[in-house]
């Protein structure tokens, strides 16, 4: 007898994760307070099971039954990669020391692999698919010990089991993870972490007997790996991992749960297949970024079909007429039975509207966060007739919603429709190279930094009581004007060539701008976890974007008033604004990043004209947009390019247009930063030691960069022998010609006394190398 005859049903309605975090940061709270020592492992696992209950009884409260597996079971201290990896013991050696006689890492333990110590590095951190969540990467070698070890789990299933909720535990799948592991150093060339595949597995398979065995009707397993296509390992390899991996763990069997892969993300193309033969008892598709199967998919017919409808990515009502449609489709695949859920986990997206008393009620009324995406989901289940209040009210925001003021403004319309290709274009570089030679008057390998410098206890105090009112707008200013005038002295005295005013002003790098432009709201309580204890607040770009008044004209100019050194202007730029915002839904997302652009654009003439010289425009998020599909990449470089040099273009020849990206791992956007046409190009390059330049100058790009010489990440001083063994490095790839001298990113995380140790030995060693020039 299969496991699933004698199941309750997948349940009709259903979320596919909820916000861990806590609805105000409690789980933030508890973790800092442990970090700083000032509570112990035993509360913070109390405020964690306490934030568990009030988690799970709040979602049955919403309306997910509390008995039949529809609550999802997805807590984690830190990343639920990590917490994959420690389940089944897989510890990289340099930690082996945090692993008890069980084969079990305690919470010092597991913070310590998730944060690094001294000088054990971390396990890297890197984004989770296209979203602007971070996970902790595996390191997986051949002798990696792997086995069920962790119980954690299993203890939550029965936590909330004695307390009277039926849960769904979730997990990290065993394909998905091996793909986003990396080969643990020491690895021989060629082994793979999907070599181990049949090890994760049979760690697995013991896991969730072990679930089944505390009661767990339904385990749900994570596989947005199979959405994307753009892993080394080949196609064919990763639906053989998937036959394998399924096959084995839906066999028929009475000591195991029924089954739900869910493949959030994009479109489920490379594996369903391969899932429906495996014998899982439900699969999860994406409606929302991806969509239903439409060719015939054998077995199809014994499994239930989970259709992700509501947006788990976003935070616009779902249109409930569409999403009906949607899953009426998806009833036309064949499957045993069709239920609603959302496409993704809605951690992506903060906890409630309730929490928004002062967001403007037209726009709240086309919204929903997590606890409104519940409702849509149990509407959607219910249907129009079960539940007529909700549709009527998603149909009158589709009425609505498109001739509110604000949504469409035709000048900013008009505007884009006059644009012409000369507005996406500079002067030649060798032009330009010459104008601004004549001007700046730089010495070769110039010294400069990435933007802000460290915001202290003074500044986040000041900005406190600003947005109190208990500073006014102009006694705010005076501290934000005394704090620059002290950076703009800190760096006269390092000697440093290209100035910055340190970005005190900035709360954070996008919000700043969404304040300021028309077309954005700002949350007060909109928290989403970005990695770990992090958490930021994305903006709401809702309508069409202008510029009402210039936005960093004051601060640059009030800066460059203080010193005859060149000071660069920073700006963000058009695409990272898009990424680090909640975006509209009605409009392709090229047209909405023009519109940001054309704002931009504006802001970088009047720096111009107020004198600034050098102005920075930082593209950070640039890759983390990239599409999972390699046939969806190059319309979004195209666009995204386009839109960096929409705004930068209108810079005169003089004007040397810098950008900034956070990384070194290019590949396949190389052709794209070139395409950017900055006059210069900063990224991170300390940790990979200038490994990268060889391949940016093979891939012909010719214009100034800035491989970053200090490693902002970590409060190591880099010794003024390592900075001028990085620079002479770097000048075996590039000429001095072209070699700007500047650490990996901005310093807003450092403290002053290294931030200022490694600026003094990063100039005292650019002095050096330009002697032996
Ligand atoms: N100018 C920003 C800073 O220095 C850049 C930050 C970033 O790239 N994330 O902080
Ligand atoms: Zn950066």
């Amino acid at each position: 007898m299969t496991q699933h005859l004698s199941q309750p049903e997948f349940p009709a309605a259903t979320v596919l994760g909820y916000p861990r975090i806590g609805p105000h940061r409690e789980l933030k709270k508890a973790v800092e307070s442990f970090w700083a020592g000032r509570t112990d492992a035993h509360a913070l696992e109390a405020t964690a099971s306490d934030l568990r209950a009030r988690t799970r009884s709040h979602l049955a409260a919403l309306g997910l039954g509390a008995d039949d597996a529809s609550v999802p079971l997805d807590f984690s201290y830190y990343d639920q990669v990590l917490d994959a990896a420690l389940a089944i013991g897989a510890v990289p050696e340099r930690f082996t020391d945090l692993v008890g006689d069980d084969g079990t890492v305690d919470l010092a333990g597991y913070f310590t692999i998730a944060r690094g110590e001294g000088d054990r590095a971390p396990l890297e951190m890197t984004k989770w698919f296209d979203s602007n969540y971070h996970y902790l990467v595996p390191e997986i070698g051949p002798a990696t010990p792997i086995r069920f070890v962790g119980r954690r789990r299993v203890q939550e299933f029965t936590e909330a089991l004695n307390a009277g909720v039926r849960t769904r535990p979730v997990l990290v799948g065993p394909v998905t993870f091996l793909l986003l592991s990396k080969a643990a150093d020491g690895a021989p060339a060629g082994f793979s972490p999907l070599d181990r595949l049949d090890d994760v597995v049979a760690a697995y398979a013991e896991l969730l007997a072990a679930l089944a065995a505390a009661g767990a009707p339904w385990v749900q397993l994570d596989e947005p790996a199979l959405t994307s296509d753009t892993w080394d390992v080949p196609r064919d390899e990763v639906k053989a991992a998937v036959a394998r991996a399924y096959g084995t763990l839906a066999a028929p069997s009475s000591s195991r749960p029924a089954l739900f892969v869910a493949t959030p993300y994009a479109r489920l193309g490379c594996a369903i297949r391969e899932l429906a033969a495996s014998g899982v008892e439900a699969i999860g598709v994406d409606l929302v970024r991806g969509s239903a199967p439409d060719e015939d998919v054998a077995g199809i017919e014994n499994v239930t079909l989970v259709g992700g409808v509501v947006d788990g990515h976003n935070i616009w009502r779902t249109d409930l007429d569409a999403a009906a449609e949607k899953l009426a489709a998806l009833e036309g695949v064949g499957a045993a039975r069709v239920t609603t859920s959302t496409s993704t986990s809605l951690f992506h997206v903060p906890h409630t509207l309730d929490d928004e008393p002062n967001l403007d009620p037209t726009l709240k009324s086309w919204l929903a966060f997590a606890d409104e995406k519940v409702g849509e989901v149990l509407a959607l289940a219910a249907g129009p007739d079960g539940a007529p209040e909700a549709f009527a009210a998603s149909r009158e925001v589709r009425s609505t919603r498109p001739t509110t003021a604000g949504v469409r403004r035709p000048e900013v319309r008009e505007r884009l429709a006059a644009l012409t290709e000369a507005d996406f274009h500079r002067a030649a570089y060798d032009a330009r190279v010459a104008a601004q030679d004549a001007v700046l008057d730089l010495p070769p390998l110039p010294t400069t930094t990435i933007g802000s410098f460290p915001q202290t206890a003074e500044i986040r105090r000041a900005r406190a009581a600003h947005r109190r009112g208990e500073l006014t707008d102009a006694q705010y200013a005076e501290e934000m004007r005394a704090e620059i005038a002290r950076v703009v002295t800190l760096q006269e005295e390092l000697g440093l060539d290209v100035l910055v005013h340190g970005e005190p002003e900035r709360n954070d790098m996008v919000q700043y701008f969404a304040e300021l432009l028309d077309g954005f709201a700002v949350t007060e309580n909109g928290w989403v976890q970005s990695y770990g204890s992090r958490c930021t607040r994305p903006s709401i770009l809702w309508g069409d974007v202008s510029r009402p008044a210039p936005m960093t004209v004051e601060w640059s100019a009030y800066t460059a008033s203080l010193t005859s050194a060149p000071v660069k202007g920073m700006l963000t730029g058009p695409v990272t604004i898009l990424a680090w915002s909640f975006v509209r839904d009605d409009q392709p997302l090229g047209d909405t990043a023009n519109q940001v652009a054309l704002a931009l654009r504006d802001e970088i003439a009047d720096l111009q004209a107020a004198g600034i010289g050098i102005i920075q425009v930082d593209e950070p998020a640039l890759r983390e947009l990239l599409p999972l599909r390699r046939a969806d990449q190059q319309a979004y470089l195209d666009w995204s390019v386009r839109s960096f040099r929409l705004a930068t273009s209108g810079a005169v020849e003089a004007t040397q247009v810098h950008t900034h990206l956070c990384y070194s791992e290019f590949g396949e956007v190389i052709e794209a930063i070139d395409g950017l046409d900055a006059d210069v190009t900063s990224i991170e390059a300390a940790r990979s030691r200038m490994e990268i330049l060889p391949d940016i100058e093979r891939s012909g790009f010719a214009r100034g960069i800035g491989p970053g010489v200090y490693d902002i990440h970590s409060p190591r001083v880099p010794s003024q022998a390592e900075v001028t063994e990085l620079l002479s490095a770097a000048l075996g790839s590039v000429g001095a010609r072209r070699l700007w001298v500047n650490p990996d990113c901005g310093l807003k995380t450092r403290g002053y006394a290294e931030t200022v140790d490694s600026l003094r030995n990063i100039v005292a060693a650019t002095r050096e190398v330009r002697a032996g020039l």
